[in-house]
């Protein structure tokens, strides 16, 4: 509705309605720089090292928060055929891109209140439970399913598995996820084995094991079709990923204000930061509320060319202050990128490479290049 401009009322009055034009632009203090040189180099390294496998794309939550329809688009564009989404409103956002060009998996399931919808989509659920098998297979559709080889969360169980369970019922994928991929202990070894003994009894049509990390952990884990997610966005998780794999997304900001630092001057929430010397300092419009956590106070790091500019004390909800120090020609109104390499980010502010990139918030706008 369009609301009506008061007659009554002249502009001068301080309450005159007045209505904001929303063809001026606004242009951003902070954005998420992306790029999709990167994101297909790395799916094209990951598509590889799956050897006889072909790789698929994980891009549940938004593409791991990159952005699902320019992800999607870019990866079917490199050859990426088969796509794996959390759920249904997931699947429904990019059905109009997907829909006769890849296969997409829906990995929560299919509810009972999911049915309408999923009946008619061209997606496919992976089935993770008995019941789940009984409430599909009436459609008649096609349909994925996950076997628990171990992790205990989605899945159907081994001793379950019968053949006359799948009577009636046509599956693409067989899929099973594991546990531990990003580590070397026994477990990856337990999954593989359950995995193979159910897949003598499942009548798939593809296999599936392996996430970013199980690629590297060689050509037993890899089967039809391997699943990768963090490692596409630029998380590398094993060590046989490094090289291989570079960064996609960094976040950048501008420098909204620049003060000087005398000695002894505190700064930011609870004066974690005092100052020793007289210093330049930045603030940067960019805080917690942006995915960059309070993890990263007194630790994160900005960059300017290859100048470090590190953050200094507490990250606030809207604002970051960065040390000039090294950098004092910069001035309000330059950019700055921050180091969000993501094992670099991990080991910096004790977050999750996963928590990293899922983390960053909708205020930033995403930006290809
Ligand atoms: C998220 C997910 C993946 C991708 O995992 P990454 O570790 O991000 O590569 C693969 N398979 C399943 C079932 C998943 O839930």
């Amino acid at each position: 509705m369009t609301p009506k401009r008061h007659s009554t009322k002249t502009d001068k009055s301080p309450n005159a309605r007045l209505m904001s034009d929303p063809d001026i632009p606004i242009p951003a203090t902070a954005r998420v720089k992306l790029d999709r040189a990167a994101l297909v180099a790395n799916w094209n390294a990951l598509n590889h090292m799956s050897g006889k496998a072909k790789a698929g794309a994980a891009v549940k939550a938004n593409a791991y928060g990159l952005g699902v329809r320019d992800v999607v688009q870019y990866l079917l564009a490199a050859g990426c055929e088969d796509f794996f989404v959390a759920n249904w409103q997931e699947a429904r956002e990019i059905d109009d891109l997907t829909s006769g060009r890849a296969s997409v998996s829906v990995l929560n399931g299919v509810r009972a209140a999911d049915l309408p919808f999923a009946r008619q989509s061209s997606a496919k659920p992976v089935l993770n439970s008995l019941e789940q098998l009984q409430r599909w297979r009436p459609t008649g559709r096609t349909c994925d399913i996950m076997i628990n080889s171990g992790m205990n969360r989605l899945g159907i169980n081994l001793e379950d598995l019968s053949q006359q369970l799948f009577a009636g019922l046509t599956i693409d994928i067989a899929m099973s996820h594991l546990a531990s991929a990003d580590e070397d202990g026994p477990q990856n070894g337990d999954q593989l084995a359950r995995y193979r003994t159910a897949l003598e009894i499942v009548p798939a049509g593809r296999t599936s094991l392996a996430n970013s990390a199980g690629i590297a952990l060689g050509s037993d884990y890899h089967f039809d079709i391997t699943r990768p997610g963090l490692g596409l966005y630029g998380g590398i998780q094993r060590p046989e990923l490094e090289g291989t794999i570079t960064q996609v997304a960094i976040p950048q900001a501008e420098i909204i204000q620049i003060r000087t630092l005398q000695a002894g001057d505190k700064l930011g929430y609870n004066a974690q930061y005092i100052a020793e010397r007289a210093h330049p300092v930045g603030i940067l419009a960019m805080g917690y509320a942006d995915g960059y956590l309070r993890g990263f106070s007194n630790r994160g790091i900005f960059l300017h060319k290859d100048i470090k500019l590190p953050v200094l004390g507490r990250v606030s909800m809207d604002l970051i202050a960065i040390d000039l120090s090294a950098a004092s020609g910069l001035e309000e109104g330059d950019w700055v990128d921050c180091n969000y390499d993501l094992p670099t980010a991990s080991t910096q502010s004790g977050l999750s490479q996963y928590e990293l990139i899922t983390g960053l918030g909708n205020r930033l706008p995403r930006h290809w290049t």
